[in-house]
């Protein structure tokens, strides 16, 4: 079985790749146990780790310019994005991750004097991670730095439709002088090759970042299999709350709900799809972004001038087409966008849509949309805006736009979400744990010393002392 990779920008052929079957996992993951238990990667010291993973980093600063042009022909991801977020987020999680390697300690717990005991963290040995396609070789990067740095095996199956920048990364793991089998990337789609991997015994470890209906689907079949250790990174309906002084802000305020809202057209697990302004403001605030919303340009995802590229496939085009449509019939008015727009034949590109007076028991304020589409909804008090924030079942991210410290800090608490950025809306940087509350995410954070959790197993050592 094989697997066409078409380009959603035209619908053009790139790649053919072959669908890993439930075999083809059984023998790589067997095969990746023997290359862990060999000790040529977990047997080393922690500091000769580091430094193949810091030749890792150097090949993939190298080789920067075709890794962008793989995610964006495959994922359809504007290439000015492609080079200013995702190739460099990736170097940066692998050299951070290389350089955390040595830094890892147990502890030495205040027992009694006649024991010593210690506890530290090892590797599960064959560990997987089961990857989006809006952020291909980024997540990838994310899954490979701390695994690899903790001494696993890990073996990527990147999502059907974006794999060339997670083989070619492999490649590069190579050259740094990896050993052979300790990063593999198997290809595939997810009820075949995913399933198998979620369902493999000799898996410790599952790191998944995806819809969360299909982390629900891989939490069950490792229930019923081998109880691996599963993390989950799934979507969001993440609100940017703007208090009455939010304008204060000038511009990096539209600036930042823009970019929160239509990076990679929308398509984003953090997107900042739901705008929650004061009442006060709010007018004002909507004229600003559609004004900016529609300036932004829609265009073939190779020009270095387009903001806004297609979006993954037809399926997707339709589904959020459908929501924008049903959310107008229900009463809701497009004052940005709202349709479909030509760019090539082939591909599907939608305008980015601001849509206001939505009706507020429509679906479109809690499903994810994964798309450029973002709702503006207006509040009176700051306990109404937690609130709403709080009215999903998600909790993903959130920003509030303020510079009253004190409303802040009491709406920041307030939100259930995994982070919460003021002034701004970022995930933030490599130093700080990023993952889901409820239905956004399950059993550990990516990014910062936090995401050892899901790549490794605290042991506790307990010595009688004679
Ligand atoms: P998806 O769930 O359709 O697919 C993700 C991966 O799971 C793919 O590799 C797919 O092949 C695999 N898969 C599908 N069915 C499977 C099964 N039954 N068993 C095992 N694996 C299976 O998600 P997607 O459309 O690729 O990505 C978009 C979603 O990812 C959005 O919901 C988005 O919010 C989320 N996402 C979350 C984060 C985060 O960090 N929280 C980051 C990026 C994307």
């Amino acid at each position: 079985m094989s697997l066409d990779i078409v380009s959603p920008a035209d619908g053009r052929l790139l790649a053919t790749v072959p669908v890993h079957g439930a075999e083809d996992v059984a023998r790589h993951t067997a095969d990746a146990q023997r290359v862990f238990d060999s000790g040529v990667w977990s047997g080393l010291a922690p500091r000769e780790r580091a430094a193949a993973l810091l030749r890792l980093a150097d090949l993939l600063e190298r080789d920067a310019e075709t890794l962008a042009w793989l995610d964006m022909e495959d994922a359809g991801k504007p290439i000015a994005e492609c080079r200013a977020n995702d190739v460099p987020g990736a170097i940066e999680s692998i050299r951070w991750f290389a350089e955390a390697t040595d830094k890892l300690a147990g502890a030495v717990p205040a027992t009694a004097p006649d024991i010593l005991a210690f506890t530290e963290r090892e590797p599960f040995g064959v560990v997987a991670a089961i990857l989006p396609w809006n952020y291909p070789l980024a997540m990838a990067a994310w899954k490979v730095g701390p695994a690899l740095a903790a001494g696993n095996c890990l073996i990527l199956k990147p999502a059907d439709a974006t794999p060339r920048s997670a083989l070619h990364l492999a490649g590069l793991a190579l050259e740094a002088g990896i050993p052979e089998g300790v990063v593999r990337v198997l290809t595939g789609d997810g009820p075949t090759t995913g399933a198998a991997l979620a369902a493999d015994p000799r898996i410790g470890a599952l790191s998944f970042t995806g819809s969360t209906a299909t982390g629900r689907a891989i939490l069950e079949t490792a229930a019923r299999t081998n109880l691996k250790r599963v993390s989950l990174e799934m979507g969001g309906k993440s609100p940017q709350i703007l208090l009455a002084d939010a304008l204060d802000f000038g511009d990096a305020l539209i600036d930042g709900l823009i970019e929160a809202a239509f990076l990679t057209a929308g398509q984003n697990c953090t997107a900042g799809s739901r705008i929650l302004v004061h009442e006060s403001i709010a007018a004002e605030v909507v004229g600003r972004l559609a004004g900016a919303a529609r300036a932004l340009v829609v265009g073939r995802p190779d020009d270095p001038a387009t903001q806004i590229g297609p979006v993954i496939n037809a399926a997707a085009a339709d589904r959020i087409l459908a929501a924008i449509d049903g959310a107008v019939a229900r009463g809701a008015t497009a004052v940005a966008g709202g349709g479909e727009v030509e760019v090539l034949a082939g591909g599907r590109y939608i305008a980015p849509t601001v849509l206001v007076d939505v009706d507020p028991a429509d679906p479109i304020l809690r499903t994810e949309v994964f798309g450029p589409v973002v709702t503006v909804q207006a509040f009176a008090t700051r306990d109404e805006a937690i609130a709403l924030a709080n009215d999903v079942e998600y909790g993903l991210a959130a920003s509030v736009w303020t510079k009253s410290l004190d409303d802040a800090i009491v709406v920041a608490r307030g939100v259930r979400a995994g982070i919460v950025s003021v002034g701004a809306y970022s995930e933030g940087d490599m130093t700080v744990p990023f993952g889901g509350w409820q239905q956004s995410g399950f059993g550990g954070a990516e990014k910062s010393l936090a995401a050892f959790h899901q790549w490794t197993r605290e042991k506790t050592v307990w010595i009688q002392l004679g």
